[in-house]
């Protein structure tokens, strides 16, 4: 096992990988730009390192500035949680050849995956149903992307193959809209992600997002840890999860995660990773794979008790998974909010100093957060400043149990999305279950609008 860890993120991922690694014995080295010095985190690691300012690029970007943090702490892996570098292949690569070890999958299975066109290819192969859509990417002559999209049917959606954190694709209703669609949905992914590719689906109406956990180890055990439903979403990102997914079956279960357990065989999977899936009718459409730690797998922890971030550690360091798949059972049930430092209306983000703090607790209360009384939330990065997860015996009383806990909370000096959550656990269709990935859009459409009609 490694006697050093060095945790390449921020916020509560970096607190959250901490916390495995002190559990396995293993010292942890922090990495943190100038912004976040004063961070809880920072402060607990057993050694940190300043890699740069406050800005993403000079700092939580910096290859060669994290890798030579690894180089004088004497750190031997570098785990890189999620966001930032933990799906670029080249840094992964980079890391492998100084000679440290990147905890998470293979240079290459990264790249294959990043590539969400050669990576529904790769699927196709390994005998996973993706959304139908264009056969790879869409060919520069719009007269055949206009053949492809009346053989799909309309609504279709542009997706850009190197797309993430949900932006990067349009929605189409018309053959009309296609021709510009196409030429400004690539030339964006051109700007945002460095690759204009694009591709095309089929829009699925009503489905939901569901996604099923899987790990694997160097000795080609591979196992599949269930599922959660995250199909509460504002602008394609998710805000609230679930595990295990309303209305999915045991035998439905067992046969999607079996399949995921042969694909990852198939492309010789390493460590932990996600399968998405659109859900609809019975069906499982895959849309892409994640091959990372996820925000939401805590959900997954607590309702199979396995950790997720000591697993993927056990497996960067060439042991064998500590569970087998007839150990794993779904037991109860788990709910995640993740609470963003924004306006709960019009969802601009609202950094600043947090005057009071309170985190909620009680049975089955479980807060991940490197908030606290004083905190300054930084304004350059991603606004999540933790996330409160509840379990219960069965899906009610986890409802319970995380209204509770939404009403104990306190955060003030800036503004949250704690509002907007209890206002969800108190929705009809939310208590009962299993909504499109298109609700929570709609929900707050009608909220805006019966606002506007108030004030
Ligand atoms: P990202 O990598 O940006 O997260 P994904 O491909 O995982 O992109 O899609 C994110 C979300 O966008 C999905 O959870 C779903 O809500 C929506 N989406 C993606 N593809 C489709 C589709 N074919 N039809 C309907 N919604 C889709």
């Amino acid at each position: 096992m490694f006697e050093k860890i060095l945790i390449a993120n921020r916020g509560e991922i970096a607190l959250r990988i901490q916390r495995a690694c002190r559990d396995l014995g293993i010292r942890t080295v922090v990495v943190h730009s100038e912004a976040d010095r004063d961070a809880n985190y920072v402060q607990l690691a057993d050694e940190s390192v300043c890699i740069g300012p406050a800005a993403s690029s000079a700092s939580y970007l910096n290859f060669a500035a994290i890798i030579s943090a690894a180089e004088v702490t004497d750190a031997e892996a570098i785990h890189p949680g999620y966001g930032f570098l933990s799906e670029n292949a080249d840094f992964a690569e980079s890391v492998e050849k100084s000679g440290f070890v990147f905890i998470g999958p293979r240079p290459e299975t990264i790249r294959l995956m990043g590539d969400k066109v050669s990576a529904k290819q790769a699927m196709t192969k390994a005998g996973i149903a993706c959304v139908p859509g264009s056969e790879g990417a869409l060919p520069e002559d719009s007269a055949e992307t206009v053949k492809i999209a009346r053989k799909i049917g309309y609504p279709v959606i542009i997706k850009a193959a190197g797309g993430g954190g949900g932006r990067g694709m349009r929605v189409v209703h018309t053959e009309a809209a296609l021709k510009n669609a196409v030429p400004l949905t690539r030339s964006e992914a051109g700007a945002a992600f460095g690759n204009p590719t694009v591709y095309m689906e089929k829009y699925l109406e009503n489905p939901r997002h569901i996604e099923i956990q899987v790990l694997s180890d160097e000795h080609r055990n591979v196992i599949y840890l269930g599922e959660r439903d995250c199909s509460l979403q504002r602008r394609h990102q998710k805000i609230m999860e679930e595990a295990p997914a309303p209305d999915i079956t045991p035998r439905l279960r067992a046969r999607i995660g079996e399949r995921c357990v042969e694909a990852c065989r198939k492309i010789s999977y390493r460590g932990a990773g996600t399968f998405e899936f659109l859900y609809e009718e019975g069906e499982f459409f895959f849309i892409e794979m994640n091959t990372r730690l996820q925000v939401e797998h805590p959900v997954t922890e607590m309702v199979t008790g396995v950790d997720i971030v000591q697993e993927q550690i056990r497996v960067a360091a060439g042991e064998k998974l500590k569970h087998r798949q007839r150990d794993i059972v779904v037991r109860g049930h788990a709910i995640e909010c993740r609470i963003n430092a924004e306006d709960p209306f019009n969802f601009t983000p609202s950094p600043g100093r947090i005057t009071s703090y309170h985190p909620p607790g009680g049975p089955g209360i479980r807060v991940d957060s490197h908030a606290y009384h004083g905190y300054m939330v930084p304004p350059y990065y991603d606004s999540m400043i933790g996330k409160v997860i509840a379990y219960g015996d069965n899906r009610d009383q986890a409802i319970r149990r995380m209204r509770i806990a939404l009403s104990e909370m306190v955060v003030e000096g800036i503004n949250t999305n704690l509002p907007l959550h209890r206002e969800l656990l108190d929705d009809t269709s939310l208590i009962r279950g299993g909504v499109s990935i298109h609700y929570l859009e709609r929900k707050l459409a009608q909220r805006a609008a019966e606002r506007e009609a108030n004030s």
